[in-house]
């Protein structure tokens, strides 16, 4: 325990919750550890990730053992590659019907994320998609994707978009992990904005019984109030200074 504590020091992580998995000491440990792929720990080492950042080291294994999350690292310091990689390694065997969402403020970073995903995934037969323009003439075809895809990145207003439409047949019952990346932007906008995310929040969260993880740049009360009250077993894990 005091190892890990200097460990976590050292790399400038601060993790607060009951029993937290210990921070990876290199990407290694996931085959061995965690019996991930050695070709998708492969695919880290070909896009030039040779060590985790401190985020990874310390999101990736709590995700890997279920736990639920609330991670703060500085912009650049490797959120995406922290979430995705559990999740892509969870997700297992393509079954088709999404398993596993990630919600972002914005289309240009669920574009980003998407990227990520394609480039992390190669060495599996998953399928990943991101829900792109909501034109009535595209809504089948949005849906159909969907309805293939085991991992699945959008904007929630275009989630929600699309569950609502009478003829929906996506089914979010098998989901089993939201992320929320950026969720800073999406916790504290206009009051009218907050509410409404939340309100999409709520009825995605409804439709699905998935264990939740939250990635942000600064630290927010009023995310870290939201957690405290919906979020069991969370843990906190804060990368450098508290920026906020
Ligand atoms: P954030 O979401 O925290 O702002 P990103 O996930 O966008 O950061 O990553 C920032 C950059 O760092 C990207 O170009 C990504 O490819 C790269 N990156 C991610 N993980 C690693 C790593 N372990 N080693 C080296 N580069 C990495
Ligand atoms: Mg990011």
């Amino acid at each position: 325990l005091e190892e890990q504590n200097h460990f976590r020091n050292e790399h400038g992580i601060k993790a607060v919750g009951r029993h937290i998995p210990n921070a990876l000491r290199d990407f290694n440990e996931l085959i061995t550890k965690y019996n991930i792929s050695r070709s998708m720990v492969e695919v880290l080492l070909q896009c030039g990730y040779s060590e985790p950042t401190p985020i990874q080291r310390q999101a990736i294994p709590c995700l890997l053992e279920n736990r639920q999350i609330v991670a703060c690292a500085p912009t650049g310091s490797g959120k995406t590659a922290a979430f995705l990689m559990p999740l892509l390694h969870m997700l297992g065997a393509p079954q088709g019907g999404p398993r596993a969402l990630v919600l972002c403020p914005t289309r240009e970073l669920a574009n980003q994320i998407y990227r990520e995903a394609i480039r992390l995934s190669a060495s599996t037969q998953l399928r990943c998609s991101v829900i792109r323009s909501l034109k009535e003439s595209k809504i089948k075809e949005r849906e159909a994707t969907i309805r293939k895809s085991d991992l699945v990145i959008s904007t929630p207003n275009r989630l929600c978009y699309l569950l609502k439409q009478d003829t929906v047949g996506i089914n979010m019952d098998k989901v089993q992990w939201l992320v929320i990346d950026e969720a800073d932007k999406l916790f504290e906008g206009s009051q009218e904005e907050v509410d409404t995310f939340r309100q999409q929040l709520d009825v995605i969260l409804s439709s699905c019984k998935s264990r939740l993880a939250m990635f942000s740049a600064t630290h927010t009360p009023s995310i870290a109030k939201w957690a405290r009250h919906n979020m069991r077993g969370l843990i906190n894990i804060t990368v450098g200074h508290r920026n906020a």
